[in-house]
């Protein structure tokens, strides 16, 4: 698991955010979650909602 932001390793859980596991960055205090994006997508799909969730658009 690493940091979407920075992509640094040094990331430490951080509780559950609606059923899914929560990180922290210790890097750049960045919260997020594992697996942003369904399973049930493709992997182009997914870079993009990855792309897109760092942008801060969403869907
Ligand atoms: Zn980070």
């Amino acid at each position: 698991m690493n940091c979407p932001d920075c992509q640094s390793h040094k990331v430490v859980k951080n509780g559950h955010r609606q059923g899914k596991q929560s990180y922290l960055g210790r890097e750049c205090s960045l919260q997020f979650r594992e697996n942003p994006c369904p399973k049930s997508y493709s992997t182009e799909v997914k870079k993009l909602c990855v792309k897109m969730s760092l942008n801060g658009m969403g869907f």
